[in-house]
């Protein structure tokens, strides 16, 4: 990607220094990219979140958490190295991120016009205190709806890189862009619809609903891509990036996942979607710029 010193959000809290309370455990998960916690959370409540969501962690990693309890009870962790307060988030990597969140506001204003209020990223260092109860690092990026904000501890993007071999700018701002686009669906009263769907299914027609919200905002972050241009008018995406993202969207598929992780694929449980799917998604957004081609 093309980014030179462009605006940077203000949108962004670090709190990366104020973070890194866990479960005392090692390693990142990643297997969730974009949770969205309340709508399970409807299902099995805030404190099934935390099991369900570890308990995918605990599958599809070959490190795994120390001692999940599942409660969501906080204790303070040893391995903390940094004075308490200090920021621990890399300067580059502070101003990519708010870079992209920058970008992110100015197409999504210029699609939704007036309808696009613009969400806060916090990031943060292992763990921390959501609107939407505690986040983790193993869980992922996500967007919180009750307070509207976006989660991420950037050692997610060293995930993408290593484990899942899905290096790149521009799949780590596919990972933001995603995330934002949940944020658009929240804005555009399609969380809601989907909560209210979710509410009287069973749990995979619960699971289905998931996947199509998860895949309409892969398709966002496509439209994102397709239309963040320079002030001068010219596009961020340079030869390669697509690239990028296609290969972070190719292995974060559910099939995917769940193959490595276990051996077999089980379609009822997806929540996010295929491989296949969620390269479908994204291309789709970013061949057309449209969002309207992004149907829930
Ligand atoms: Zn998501």
């Amino acid at each position: 990607m093309r980014l030179g010193d462009e605006r940077e959000s203000s949108n962004f809290e670090d709190v990366t220094g104020r973070s890194g309370m866990g479960f005392g455990g090692g390693g990142l998960g990643g297997g969730g990219l974009g949770c969205l916690l309340p709508l399970i959370a409807s299902r099995f409540g805030i404190g099934g979140v935390i099991v369900l969501v570890i308990g995918y962690f605990i599958l599809s990693s070959l490190g795994g958490l120390g001692g999940g309890s599942g409660g969501g009870s906080l204790v303070p962790s040893t391995q903390q190295s940094t004075p308490a307060g200090q920021s621990t988030l890399d300067p580059s990597t502070r101003r990519f991120v708010t870079q992209v969140l920058a970008y992110t506001e100015d197409v999504w204003s210029k699609l939704l016009g007036g309808r696009y209020t613009p969400t806060t990223l916090v990031a943060y260092s292992r763990a921390y205190q959501s609107g939407c109860g505690a986040a983790q690092s193993a869980m992922g990026p996500f967007y919180c709806p009750t307070d509207k904000k976006i989660y991420l501890d950037t050692a997610f993007f060293n995930e993408l890189s290593q484990r899942f071999q899905a290096p790149g700018d521009f799949a780590q701002a596919y990972v933001i862009a995603h995330e934002v686009g949940h944020h658009v669906q929240d804005l555009e009263g399609t969380l809601d619809q989907a909560h209210n769907l979710q509410a009287r299914a069973s749990e995979a027609e619960g699971n289905a609903v998931q996947v199509r919200v998860e895949l309409q905002a892969d398709c966002y972050a496509g439209v994102w891509a397709a239309n963040a241009k320079d002030p001068e008018g010219r596009p961020i995406m340079e030869q390669g990036d697509f690239e990028e993202g296609m290969r972070a969207a190719e292995a974060i598929g559910d099939d995917t996942l769940q193959r490595q992780s276990q051996g077999t694929v089980v379609p009822d449980s997806f929540t996010h979607g295929t491989s296949a799917q969620r390269m479908e998604a994204l291309q789709r957004g970013y061949k057309s710029g449209d969002p309207n081609v992004c149907k829930f």
